[in-house]
């Protein structure tokens, strides 16, 4: 069957030259009904045009190409009852009732899923000459990703073969009124019904896909944060709640405590009475130090035998955080009943004591470690304190004060870490993060003082020179042409709130030369998630400038899918804490199904913070299409970059 395209047909509806008496005499109701048995008939015209669409847009799914084959899929039911309740409206002003509905949804559901979805699960990259180091993954088929992935991607299916049967449906209705004479007017109102259904069976679709992903979320988000042995908060819980807490100690005069616990032999425990006996001692420690602090502390087991609390609003965090150690090294010490065993086990205790603002959860908890190290080489069963911080406003005063000069003198230089194509293991770009290196404490970490720079409104200046020195650098490296590497640049919340950002870029752009194609800037989900309309407006018109913008920390703010969908971005940025739980515990289910919908909304997926082998097979079988991390790249000096930047395929290809 040859198909008009719909609009050709309309004309032709528009200038043929019948019988107007005819036309004209004939009811609506006599035409509607005409058009409807007209489409009835023909509805094996419609099949075809779905099935040929569907042969061409996947030419391995029925690989022996025989049409018999094809027409005897079940998947096609669907098409034809869609079909016959479009007819049967147009004969008799019924719309097809909840029944036939839910059939056609049902129909169309399962037969995606017993015959196609093995078809559409997407293939890894094929892996480039200098990718065979990292482990090929096997095929993947609905046995190995059950239930979920067969659904995830049949709602892609079930899509392109909504919009085919529309377009069939319609290219006949018009075909067929054009044939008998049929008015315009009739014809269009019978194909604005088909879009409808269409619609609406699409806007079902996103809503129950919606739905179970959120549901999804909200399990992998608790079992992100817990250990499954104990209930406890895991080490992802605690840092967060460590980062808040010590955030807060700027504007308090009160500090906290970090009471390090180990329990003393465990490893003996393990080995003589068996793995039983020990997780049964894990679970009642865990119990005992939950029995033992408030509602409000945080208890986390961080480790095999190593748990952590964290207690705040301390007066005196010290002498409290000492005391508190005390209180549950008793506790725990106490005989304890496993089975038939009476166990007495000690536990080693090391308590950071924190006042003032300044610090980081790695140096508070690597402090806290190291006193119960302490205590450990020196006998055990103790409890022994280190004071941390000397008061929060005059650190963080020091750090704002500081910043301004160190602008000025030039104490700020930008680093650069590579960015790989997943594909074809080339460099393709790379990201520009900053550093203070700070005449007598060293280089200072973004993450000590950006925050400090946005509080003040320094962030403004810094962020703009940051902006400028990357292009810079960007040109020095591989001129102005558009296929040279990218350069991503980080955004603060302060930036893209300001509408003079979007010159601001515009200015960086022209004075380097860079074509704005090659420029990325990443904004931090969290800060979209809370974006106002006037953020939101900045980033839509730095899209219209052409640069691409990329959402950095991605899968810790929970971006639902539809958000996704309606942000102006063209590159999400899947945080490192969350491939690095994706790893350890193998369930990517839902970053899966997000890599899928970005694709599909042709968004680019790269995953940061790159590790370990194990975190470069998780990212590359979730399908992102850019990596960055320690395993493929440092952040370096430009200079250690100089003449090798801009040929980076040649030069830095390494281990992707
Ligand atoms: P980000 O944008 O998510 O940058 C990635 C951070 O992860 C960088 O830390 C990078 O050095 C680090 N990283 C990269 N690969 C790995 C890895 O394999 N393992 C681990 N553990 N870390 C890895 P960095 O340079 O300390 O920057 C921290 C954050 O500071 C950045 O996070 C970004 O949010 C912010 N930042 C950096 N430069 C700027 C800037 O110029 N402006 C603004 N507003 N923020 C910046
Ligand atoms: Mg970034
Ligand atoms: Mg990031």
């Amino acid at each position: 069957m040859v198909m008009t395209r719909r609009s050709d047909v309309r004309l032709a509806v528009a200038t043929v030259p019948g019988d107007d008496r005819a036309i004209a005499l004939r009811s609506v109701d006599a035409q509607r009904a005409a058009l409807g048995a007209a489409l009835a008939a023909r509805r094996g015209d419609v099949l075809a045009a779905c099935q040929q669409a569907y042969c061409d847009a996947y030419p391995d799914a029925y690989p022996d190409d025989d049409p018999e084959r094809v027409r005897a899929d079940p998947l096609w039911e669907i098409h034809g009852l869609a079909v016959s309740a479009i007819a049967r409206w147009l004969q008799t002003g019924q719309a097809a009732d909840a029944g036939v509905r839910s059939e056609i949804a049902s129909l169309g559901r399962s037969a995606v899923h017993r015959n196609h979805a093995a078809d559409f699960v997407e293939q890894p990259a094929s892996p480039g000459p200098e990718i065979g180091s990292a482990p090929s993954r096997p095929p993947a088929g609905p046995d190995q990703v059950p239930g979920h992935t067969a659904h995830q991607l049949s709602v892609a299916l079930l899509t392109k073969l909504n919009f085919w049967w529309s377009d069939a449906t319609c290219d006949v209705l018009a075909e067929e009124g054009c044939r008998l004479g049929i008015d315009a007017a009739v014809v269009g109102e019978a194909a604005a019904m088909v879009e409808r259904s269409s619609r609406a069976s699409l806007v079902d679709m996103a809503a129950r896909y919606d739905a179970e992903i959120s549901v999804l979320q909200d399990h992998l988000a608790h079992q992100a944060r817990h250990d499954p042995l104990t209930g406890l908060a895991n080490r992802a819980a605690l840092l967060d709640r460590l980062e808040r807490a010590l955030a807060r100690l700027a504007r308090r005069p009160d500090g906290l405590a970090v009471v390090f616990v180990d329990v003393d032999n465990f490893k003996a425990v393990n080995d003589v009475l068996g793995h039983g006996v020990g997780d049964a001692v894990l679970r009642e420690t865990a119990a005992r130090l939950i029995a033992d602090v408030r509602p409000e502390d945080l208890v986390a087991r961080i480790g095999g035998d190593e748990f952590v609390v964290l207690f705040e609003d301390l007066a005196e965090p010290a002498t409290d955080g000492a005391r508190l150690g005390e209180r549950l090294r008793a506790r725990v010490g106490a005989p304890m009943r496993v089975g038939d065993d009476e166990l007495a086990l000690t536990i080693s205790a090391g308590v950071a004591a924190v006042r003032g603002a300044g610090l980081t959860t790695e140096e508070v908890l690597t402090e806290a470690d190291a006193a119960m190290y302490r205590v450990k080489r020196s006998g055990r069963n103790r409890v022994a304190v280190v004071e941390l911080g000397g008061g929060a406003g005059p650190v963080r005063f020091a750090v704002a004060s500081g910043l301004h000069a160190a602008l000025e003198q030039g104490e700020l230089r930008v680093v650069y870490q590579p960015l790989w194509d997943a594909r074809t293991g080339g460099v393709t770009g790379f990201e520009a993060l900053l550093r203070w290196e700070h005449p007598e404490r060293g280089t200072i970490m973004p993450r000590e003082f950006v925050p400090v720079a946005e509080e003040s409104g320094l962030i403004w200046l810094i962020g703009a020179w940051v902006l400028r020195e990357a292009c810079r650098q960007s040109v020095a490296w591989a001129g102005t042409s558009p296929a040279g590497p990218r350069i991503a640049v980080n955004v603060s919340g302060r930036q893209l709130a300001e509408p003079a950002f979007v010159d601001e870029v515009a200015g960086a752009l022209a004075a380097s030369g860079l074509p704005a194609c090659r420029l990325v800037l990443e904004v931090s989900e969290s800060v979209l998630l809370v974006a106002q309309e006037a953020s939101r407006q900045v980033c839509s018109a730095l899209v219209d400038l052409g640069v691409h913008v990329s959402i950095d920390d991605f899968g810790t703010g929970y971006t639902s899918l539809t958000h996704l969908q309606r942000l102006p971005v063209d590159q999400v940025k899947i945080d490192r804490e969350f491939i690095r739980e994706l790893a350890g515990q193998g369930d990517t289910r839902v970053m899966g199904a997000v890599v899928a919908l970005a694709h599909e909304l042709g968004i680019e997926v790269a995953a940061e913070g790159v590790e370990t082998e194990a975190e470069l097979a998780t990212v590359r079988a979730l399908g992102c299409d850019v990596l960055q991390g320690y395993l493929l790249g440092r952040p370096v000096p430009p200079a250690e970059l100089d003449g090798r930047a801009g040929t980076p395929r040649l030069a830095l290809r390494r281990r992707v």
